[in-house]
């Protein structure tokens, strides 16, 4: 770690917080009774003994806020909240009983309780007065969410995580809050930016931003598609990457190949915060158990184990849409829907007072799906911007949507009249939720037959998850949801897979919906080695096929594969129908891209084009510079440019 000297004498955390302390409590009301003032992790926490008269009238502590250039959060101290089965007993009193409350979890930490209701409106009372009520009688802050139609197993995990070690969790919280609010010691006003990976290429993205204060990882990534560790994972091993200097991590959404190692840093030493939503941590904790699961069992390398993730988790510090937070004491992040899955984000960063600001579109989609609203594309200033170019290609043009539904609605139509099964080989988080959401609705319209639809566990998990964040989906899902009380998501058609897989494939025709997407293991392979030697039967990818896959030499028409059974090798006659449909992805293509471009307010003098094959980036950046006439930049991995 640094050490920081004001005026030639040694900086001391502690000193800054007592000074801070003294101005705050100077300036608050004297009946907030205000009992400590603690730095956790981004946030100033007041902790008070009457904290209503600063909870009711907010503009106390926004104009604080302001002055103070802080973030401020005021919570109940410990010695006035009311015992935990008190206060539900009183909860459940003032709540009316039409608001179906389903569970109380009390957050000792936040000094939080988090109620959980069918119908939260009741709970929250008009314009909030019950609330208010609840705040004032137990003295726990109740947030109220609505209680989610699928349990997840894995957000229960990560609370039980979360309560089994709330003090790790706090003094993990205080020692990155020291750390945040130090004072600026260093003029310079450069910005530089590092790839790790994903740069000039597609998979274990991670990149390193640095300005003379701090340095942000933004994303940890690796390429599961390879199974050569040289290119499998980012170049930490760069003189660039220290780990002991990294200020904090971004994640923009849960996918391996932007959250696969981050547990490693963890294994590696990493103490500090991790900023993304609660909703990609959910999933990239899924992912992450799933990955070291199936790499054990496959007899493959396994770079971090369960107690890794947990402590990944207690340093995560989820932060919604368009919250404000502050990285440090010269950047800022704020994040923003980028439409590739859900909880995805394009980060926004407000560098040096704003002198710099850099947004990171690391996976976008910029046209609407199913499942979520497009991405962003207006931010409050913007002198660069780092884009995907995954689909950057000239002839890189996704089919309509609409096209891409019917023509999947024909082919499982098709298979199951004639008594064959449809495998859709999907990555679980994503795509899959898409194609639920589609087939739901073609089924609602009877436009699909009563066939059912088996989604293997990970997918199952992925979709509870779904369920669990509704904020996160697009608006048409929420209001289909919650106002027309269609939830497709509970759709009866689907079925997570219980039974045997020789059950489903011996059985009547149905749709098996497995990881993973480019069968590169999981159950897809195993469903597809029962499945491929059927002509009856048919597959259908809609996600990329990776170079060196088996999804990529099926897709390219191979009629034979080798499979080891039982030991012995044996070849596989690849007879069933092979379909591929392309309008389902999460990614923008090409003429998406250009788009974005020209809705982005205000527009970036400089781009950054990363994740993307060279000559499609090259293509893309062309394009750019001529309708634009923007300065493009193709960075490789291990290659700084600095941006201002
Ligand atoms: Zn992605």
């Amino acid at each position: 770690m640094r050490e920081n000297y004001d005026n030639g004498k040694k900086y001391s955390p502690e000193l800054a917080l007592e000074q801070l302390k003294a101005d705050l409590i100077s300036e608050l009301p004297p009946d907030a009774q205000v009992s400590k003032v603690v730095f956790e992790g981004p946030f100033v926490v007041l902790y008070s003994l009457n904290p209503s008269v600063l909870m009711e009238s907010g503009e106390i502590v926004k104009g604080l806020a302001k002055s103070l250039r802080k973030r401020i959060v005021i919570r109940f101290d410990v010695s006035v909240r009311r015992a935990k089965d008190e206060a539900q007993a009183r909860v459940l009193e003032i709540v009316p009983e039409n608001a179906e409350i389903t569970n109380m979890i009390f957050d000792d930490e936040l000094g939080e309780v988090i109620i959980e209701a069918k119908k939260p409106g009741a709970v929250i009372g008009r314009s909030g007065t019950t609330l208010r009520e609840i705040a004032r009688e137990i003295s726990w802050q109740p947030r109220v969410v609505r209680s989610p139609p699928i349990q997840s197993q894995v957000i229960n995990s990560i609370r039980k995580t979360l309560t089994n070690e709330s003090d790790k969790r706090k003094n993990a919280l205080i020692n990155i809050g020291k750390r945040i609010h130090r004072p600026s010691v260093i003029e310079d006003e450069y910005v530089r930016l590092t790839g790790l990976g994903g740069f000039s290429e597609v998979g274990r993205s991670s990149m390193l931003l640095e300005t003379a204060e701090t340095k942000i990882l933004v994303d940890c990534g690796m390429n599961v598609a390879s199974r050569d560790p040289e290119n499998m994972f980012p170049y930490f091993n760069s003189s660039e990457f220290d780990i002991d200097e990294i200020d904090a991590v971004l994640i923009t959404h849960a996918h391996l190949d932007h959250s696969g190692m981050l547990p490693f840093l963890f294994k590696w030493g990493y103490r500090g915060p991790v900023y993304t939503n609660d909703a990609t941590l959910s999933l990239m904790t899924l992912l992450q158990k799933d990955y070291i699961e199936v790499s054990a069992r496959e007899d493959k390398l396994v770079p971090y184990n369960q107690r890794d993730i947990r402590r990944m988790v207690l340093h995560t510090i989820p932060r919604r849409y368009w919250e404000v937070t502050d990285l440090s004491n010269d950047i800022r992040c704020t994040m923003t829907p980028a439409g590739h899955i859900l909880g995805s984000s394009i980060m926004h960063l407000h560098i040096g007072e704003g002198r710099y600001n850099l947004a990171i579109a690391n996976d976008f989609k910029a046209r609407k799906s199913r499942l979520l609203d497009r991405a962003n594309t207006r931010f409050p200033r913007l002198e660069a911007i780092i884009l995907e170019s995954t689909y950057g290609g000239p002839r890189d043009a996704m089919p309509r949507r609409d096209d891409a539904e019917l023509q999947l609605i024909k082919i499982i139509n098709r298979t199951t009249k004639r008594g064959g099964k449809v495998l859709i080989p999907a990555l679980a988080v994503g795509r899959a939720q898409e194609l639920l959401v589609v087939l739901a609705d073609y089924y609602q319209k009877k436009q699909l037959g009563r066939v059912p639809v088996y989604l293997d566990n990970l997918i199952a998990e992925a979709t509870a998850i779904h369920s669990c964040h509704p904020e996160y989906l697009s608006q048409r899902l929420q209001d289909q949801i919650f106002n027309e009380g269609s939830n497709p998501f509970l759709c009866e058609i689907f079925k997570k897979i219980e039974n045997d897989r020789r059950d489903i494939v011996s059985g009547e025709p149905a749709v098996i919906m497995a990881t993973s997407g480019m069968l590169t293991g999981g159950n897809s392979v195993e469903y597809f080695k029962d499945l491929a030697s059927d002509p009856k039967n048919a597959v259908v990818f809609v996600s990329y096929q990776a170079e060196g896959t088996l999804g990529r030499r099926i897709a390219s028409g191979v009629k034979e594969i080798r499979s080891i059974e039982d030991g012995k090798m044996k070849m596989l006659r690849v007879n069933l129908d092979i379909h591929q449909i392309d309008g389902f992805s999460g990614h923008s293509d090409r003429g998406e891209i250009m788009n974005f471009f020209r809705e982005l307010s205000p527009k970036p003098e400089r781009i950054i084009l990363i994740h993307g094959q060279r000559n499609k980036s090259q293509s893309l950046a062309q394009a750019l510079t001529k309708r634009y006439h923007a300065k493009v930049d193709l960075p490789k991995n291990l290659e700084t440019i600095r941006l201002n």
